[in-house]
């Protein structure tokens, strides 16, 4: 495992280049013989073959976290479900697919991509939140796993599918996860899910409907760095277990904390494999047919694989900061301005540049800041920066704000890289207007 790899020391020299290591978790970003590569692969390179602004990826990153997890809950069933809203890219899914992984799919547009990928309705959990009836219809066509988090939408799908189409409950169980409200879903005044408290009503609609539950779920927000949140989320979901009678598995959702900055500490993984093993052990011991641990992960699986590479276009002394331009910016990667979340800034182009502070800042008509007074190697114009822990919730949430096409996706696979999505053109901006 390459650990500590991001941005902090030449393994040719030892010699540190930036502040501080990445902890634990492997990344793509490496600084071999005084440049930087991503799965073997210069950046130069890279940002020749598609052009900038870029995400890069490396399959080899998300290879070992999906091993990782694997290790980690070896003492139970288990199932990995990937969070395709993180990053969507049909080669993407197609490659963790090959790695064992079934889809956790929030939208029936996300289903429908998954079956697209070749993932198999049994290898597909619809999760949506809010929807549509019409979506959980085309779900039981469509032949997927099925995940309820609202009475309403329990009453309607018992009475239409009542003894034919079994369904997972997503429960609430009110614990207040993550450092950050807007990423975490399993509070009080969350909108997603059942409440714990609610299992009365919960077995009266499986009563009067003859409506059968073979999944308990719950998914308590992202960036939720304490085993014992899941620990106490699963003591939860296990005290309703003995409700179910057609239990067959229980899905624990995600929100592994992932390291974003140097010396960050991410969800002890190990522990809490090795924790809830023990937990589910005696769990099973009781039962006549143990039951499946799946996980959904998102951010855990494809954060730390990708980049995005942007070049300097301008740098700009003002009285107060001096700025380095890219021309990339909140359309591209918008958690910066979203949630204040921190993406580690490398310049790749100059990894022995005398270390100055800047604040790097997008092209949008917008306050578009991607980090204030960062410390980085001498930036000069046309430089590339490298926005670390890109994978997820990069280009899933981007937009073509100020008209600007979204980027390319370059895939890199046993030391090749491949482009797997182009670059938008002014066609792309026009294909969607009706004109006269
Ligand atoms: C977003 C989401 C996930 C993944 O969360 P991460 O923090 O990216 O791991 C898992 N399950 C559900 C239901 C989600 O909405």
């Amino acid at each position: 495992m390459k650990i500590g790899i991001a941005g902090c020391r030449s393994s040719a020299t030892g010699q540190a280049v930036t502040d501080g290591y990445f902890r634990g978790m492997e990344q793509a970003l490496e600084l071999k013989e005084g440049r930087y590569h991503l799965g073997g692969v210069a950046m130069e390179e890279l940002a020749a073959l598609a052009g900038t602004p870029v995400y890069v990826y490396d399959s080899a990153v998300m290879t070992a976290q999906v091993q990782r997890l694997k290790n980690a809950f070896k003492g139970v069933d288990l199932k990995v479900l990937y969070a395709c809203k993180a990053l969507t890219n049909v080669n993407v899914l197609r490659h963790l697919r090959a790695q064992g992984c079934g889809l956790d799919a929030v939208s029936i547009e996300e289903v429908e991509l998954a079956l697209y990928a070749g993932f198999t309705p049994q290898e597909v959990l619809f999760t949506p939140n809010m929807v549509a009836y019409t979506e959980y219809q085309r779900a039981v066509e469509l032949g997927v796993h099925i995940n309820i988090d609202s009475l309403s939408v329990l009453e309607h799908f018992g009475h239409d599918f009542g003894g034919r189409v079994p369904v997972c409950i997503r429960f609430n169980p009110h614990i207040m996860a993550g450092g950050n409200e807007r990423i975490s879903t399993g509070h009080i005044d969350s909108k997603f899910g059942i409440s714990i408290h609610q299992l009365r009503h919960v077995q009266r609609i499986m009563q009067s409907t003859g409506l059968k539950v073979n999944g308990l779920h719950m998914h308590t927000g992202s960036d939720i760095l304490d085993a014992e949140v899941f620990l106490q989320g699963a003591e939860l979901i296990l005290e309703l277990a003995p409700s179910f009678p057609d239990l067959t598995f229980l899905d624990l959702g995600s929100g592994f904390k992932v390291p974003y900055k140097p010396d960050d500490i991410e969800t002890d993984i190990e522990e809490l494999g090795q924790r809830l093993g023990e937990r589910i052990a005696a769990f099973n011991s009781g039962r006549a047919r143990p039951v499946e641990v799946w996980f959904e992960p998102g951010k855990f699986l494809v954060s730390a694989s990708g980049v995005l590479l942007a070049r300097v276009d301008q740098v700009k002394h003002t009285t107060a900061t001096v700025f380095a331009g890219v021309d990339s910016g909140l359309n591209h990667l918008i958690r910066p301005m979203l949630y204040g979340s921190y993406h580690h800034i490398v310049n790749v182009s100059n990894p022995s540049g005398k270390p100055r502070i800047y604040t790097v800042a997008g092209y949008i008509c917008e306050t578009d800041t991607f980090g204030w007074d960062r410390k980085l190697n001498e930036v000069r114009e046309g430089d590339l920066l490298a926005f670390q822990n890109a994978g997820a919730y990069g280009w899933s949430m981007a937009s073509n704000y100020n008209s600007r096409f979204r980027p390319p996706e370059v895939l890199v696979e046993k030391g090749k890289a491949r482009i797997i999505r182009r670059r938008e053109t002014l066609d792309d901006l026009l294909r969607t207007q009706v004109e006269e």
